[in-house]
């Protein structure tokens, strides 16, 4: 395939704020973007030059989506794989179906992970509630019960703490299947966000630290403050992950730090992450500019951080005591408000993001948190 140059138009599958911060690097470059999700009206769908409403078992729709574009990428892992084989016999798609297959399902993402010699938590596949007290009794406790498909955010996740615990898990658990994790007392969690191209070239964004709130990512800061041999294992491990699945766009490689210092692969998104939102303000090239270069073949831009930057995610509870003070968040010269154009503030729904600029990561994460604490309308503050 030659490059998809700019003025030609990109499809993406999935229609978040990721799409919408992807449509935003994409149309700035003088590209057309059509978006594909089930939603009207979406953070994606704003920005984007022609949006199609359908679901993503209408085949039939998204074959005539991918007739329309030069490439499709997705921005959401759960599209069907159906879904992705009609449009990848129109289109080319990148990351690549068989990418999307390993990382959309818990199981297949770890026993890739494992089976590859990647370090990772030890785990056991749960079938089912049956299959719980024996894969309980290799892992032992504390740890995690996570649905094997369609889970994000925590959701779809249990930890097993006591007997009551394991109880109630497999009464929840019921047939499904599941994967079973040791709990890992890690130190602190990390990710990297790296691009690559089709003929191999690789980049990345170094190591970032994310601090998570109720299993929702809450602040991540760039640069982490980790040992200088942690960032290349971390870069290492990253570059080979994607090399192994052969990944042509953006991948997150998420990780546990354990007090040991050896790292962990928690979780793979083959997609921008929320972690790399500061990329957006903070580096030459964002993320989803580069996911935009992958995917067209054109060459990767320079990953550089201009400035230590943290973000702070706004969740939708943010709203609970009214509209939040847009004023305040403006009046900080450093501090960037991004906003994805969702009307339904509900909570730990994901609204938007800060991203704060400064000397330090120390003092860019202190500037982001106190941006976000002033958007909190004054008289709903609590002091
Ligand atoms: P996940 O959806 O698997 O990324 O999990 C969301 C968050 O839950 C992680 O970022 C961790 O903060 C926490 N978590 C998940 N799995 C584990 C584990 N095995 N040990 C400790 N914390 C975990």
């Amino acid at each position: 395939m030659t490059a998809v140059l700019p003025g030609s138009t990109v499809g993406v599958l999935g229609s978040g704020q990721l799409g919408r911060m992807f449509a935003i690097a994409a149309r700035r470059m003088g590209y057309r973007v059509h978006t594909f999700s089930p939603e009207a009206d979406t953070p994606a769908g704003q920005i984007s030059d022609r949006e199609y409403q359908r679901p993503y078992e209408d085949l039939d729709a998204v074959r005539e989506f991918a007739r329309g574009v030069s490439v499709v990428t997705f921005e959401f892992e759960n599209v069907p794989a159906a879904s992705v084989e009609a449009a990848a016999a129109l289109a080319p798609v990148r990351p690549s179906g068989a990418v999307l297959y390993t990382t959309q399902n818990r199981l297949r993402e770890k026993n890739f992970l494992a089976r590859s010699g990647f370090p990772v938590a030890p785990f056991r596949h749960v079938r089912g509630a049956a299959e719980l007290p024996s894969a309980l009794e290799e892992i032992g406790r504390p740890a995690v019960l996570k649905t094997a498909g369609f889970g994000y955010d925590g959701k779809g996740q249990s930890k097993i703490l006591t007997e009551e615990d394991a109880a109630r898990a497999a009464r929840d658990l019921g047939d499904s299947e599941c994967v079973l994790e040791a709990f890992i007392d890690f130190e602190r969690e990390v990710s990297v966000v790296a691009a690559r191209g089709e003929g191999g070239e690789f980049a990345h964004y170094g190591v970032v630290e994310n601090a998570h709130r109720r299993h929702v990512l809450d602040l991540s800061v760039a640069p982490a403050a980790v040992p200088e041999e942690v960032v290349r294992e971390a870069v290492r491990i990253a570059r080979a992950v994607l090399e192994t699945l052969d990944v042509v766009g953006v991948m997150c490689v998420e990780f546990f730090l354990t007090r040991e210092g050896r790292l962990l692969v928690n979780e793979l998104a083959p997609r921008p992450h929320n972690s790399g939102h500061f990329t957006f303000d903070a580096c030459v090239t964002s993320q989803f500019e580069q996911q935009l270069r992958a995917v067209c073949r054109l060459p990767l831009g320079s990953t550089e951080l201009l400035r230590p930057a943290a973000m702070a995610n706004l969740l939708g509870d943010l709203w609970e005591a009214g509209e939040p003070d847009w004023r305040a968040a403006a009046s900080l010269p450093n501090v960037k408000l991004h906003l994805y154009g969702k009307t339904e503030p509900r909570p730990g729904r994901k609204m938007g993001h800060l991203t704060a600029l400064a000397t330090t990561p120390e003092e860019a994460a202190l500037a982001a948190l106190a941006a976000r604490d002033a958007l909190t309308p004054p008289g709903a503050r609590v002091l």
